[in-house]
């Protein structure tokens, strides 16, 4: 694959997430869990340029996902689009002009194909993206990633194939979260179907998703509190044979060094071309 897209991962874990998709012809912003003037922060350090946003997609109604959305619709004249069951089901989210489309939407943005797909998460409707450029009816380039589930659906599981940027959900250590602070509901609640992907749920999954055009896997959402950098990307790492380097450090390289394994953070912008 050609990387004709690049994606700007601005913030990922349960304290916000932003992520911007750069396009041939435009760039997507996926959910907006920090303040406008946060993101624009973020995004510069990167050199990711908003003004290219053409549209906003909204995985789901959870605060780390929407909390800024409404001040960011205030200065976006573009569509936003979300399923049904997400804009009804908070009323911030009510009263955004959101565009109702089904978990399994198909859109042109940007330049790109975007293919939503469906989630298992305590929320309304939830969905995610696959991206890619197509040309001559090729596929030239692919990205996608699934955050906030609690198993991969198959068509998840179909959607995440094969793309040369994979971001999958490594939220907790399941030893971390047994041993952690939560209370009992919580620890159940992130655990469960409907909850999120643990570092072992992504290490097994990760084999049958990359390819080779797979280039980089992104550990994503990340628990501050159930999980460690270095954990999850020991655990992707192994699953695809990659070695981390330095040993002990959250950075992997497989594949005579054509696959780079990598944490997303909650605090530092991250750019990948
Ligand atoms: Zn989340
Ligand atoms: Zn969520």
């Amino acid at each position: 694959m050609r990387a004709t897209m690049r994606l700007y991962i601005l913030a990922s874990g349960s304290r916000g997430n932003a992520a911007v998709v750069e396009g041939p012809t435009g760039s997507v912003l996926v959910d907006c869990g920090l303040s406008r003037r946060e993101l624009h922060r973020r995004a510069a350090l990167v050199g990711c340029d908003l003004d290219r946003v053409c549209a906003i997609l909204v995985t789901h109604e959870h605060g780390d996902h929407t909390s800024g959305l409404s001040v960011i619709c205030n200065h976006f004249d573009g569509p936003v689009y979300a399923t049904a069951g997400t804009a009804m089901a908070r009323a911030h989210l009510t009263r955004l002009p959101l565009s109702a489309v089904s978990n399994d939407c198909r859109l042109e943005l940007g330049g790109m194909i975007v293919q939503g797909f469906p989630l298992s998460h305590d929320v309304s409707d939830p969905m995610c993206f696959r991206f890619e450029v197509v040309e001559s009816h090729r596929v030239v380039d692919a990205i996608a990633w699934a955050t906030d589930t609690g198993y991969l659906t198959a068509s998840a599981m179909h959607a995440l194939h094969g793309c040369r940027i994979l971001g999958i959900e490594a939220n907790h250590d399941p030893q971390a979260l047994a041993d952690g602070p939560y209370p009992r509901f919580l620890k159940n609640r992130i655990a469960g179907d409907t909850g999120h992907l643990s570092n072992a749920q992504a290490a097994e999954a990760l084999p049958d998703l990359i390819t080779s055009d797979t280039q980089t896997v992104v550990a994503m959402h990340v628990s501050q509190e159930n999980n460690r950098a270095d954990l999850a990307a020991q655990a992707l790492a192994q699953a695809v044979n990659a070695r981390l380097d330095p040993p002990g450090g959250s950075v992997a390289h497989a594949a005579g060094g054509r696959l780079t394994v990598c944490v997303s953070s909650q605090t530092e912008p991250m750019a990948f071309r």
